[in-house]
Order: C-alpha cells, then structure tokens, then sequence
C-alpha cells in the first residue's frame, strides 16, 4: 500500500452520480466549470472521469461542494429495521421491545410490538422503563 494522489473520492463512486452530458454546456464538457452549479473550478476540482459522449470526449468536472451535495443526494436513508410484532402477528418498522411478564411467557422469547399495538394494548417498551 502506498499513498497515491490527494483525491477525496473514488472514481468508482463519482461515476455512480448521475450526470446528464447531454446537458452540460461546452465549457462544463472541457472541465472549464463546475458540471452541477456553473462555478468557475479551482484546484479542489474533482474529475468526474473522462468518457466519451456522441464521439466526442468530455472531461466532466465538479466543485468538492456540488460533488457533496449530488453524492449525499444519492444516498437512500436507511431503512427502517422490520421486526415480527407479537401482538398482531406481522412485520412493522415501529416495533420495539417490550417487558416481557411472567403471564407472557407463552409467547417465549423476546416480545416485540410495533407502534400501533403499543398503544392498543398499552405496553410499554423496554427502553422507555427507568
Ligand atoms: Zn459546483
Ligand atoms: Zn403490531
């Protein structure tokens, strides 16, 4: 392993972000100006990868910023963790576990219950007791 380069972000990544060629104006083409805001580059541009686009080649290149902002636009939010709920027998992203009673032991294991049965049966989370 050695240190190669100060780029801040893999190519692999940046060509995951979408960017219409089509679009772009001749001096976004030449890597003159930013490809997302229009800005005039400095040395913090980043490339996006050279490609070729109707036979021409083009050197798309980007603000640290708008690289920022497009990538973390890219990023889905997690999804929510889906747990069996107990109470009414399907899945739920709201579900959390709840005090396990001695007259619930029937159930065996852990209980979990989502939002809704919650508060149809009024139980509460384990998390929520002191
Ligand atoms: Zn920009
Ligand atoms: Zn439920």
């Amino acid at each position: 392993m050695s240190a190669s380069g100060d780029t801040t972000a893999a190519p692999e990544a940046l060509a995951l972000l979408p960017l219409n060629v089509t679009g772009l104006s001749g001096p976004q083409r030449r890597g003159a100006i930013c490809v997302w805001g229009g800005e005039s580059l400095g040395a913090d541009a980043i490339s996006l990868g050279d490609r070729i686009h109707d036979g021409t080649k083009v050197f798309p290149r980007a603000c640290p910023r708008c690289v920022d902002r497009v990538a973390a636009q890219q990023t889905p939010p997690p999804a929510p963790r889906r747990i069996w709920c107990n109470w009414h027998k399907g899945l739920a992203d709201t579900c959390l576990l709840i005090q396990v009673h001695e007259q619930a032991t029937t159930f065996g294991g852990d209980l979990y219950a989502c939002a809704k049965c919650r508060v149809t049966w009024r139980l509460t989370p384990l998390g929520d007791r002191p």
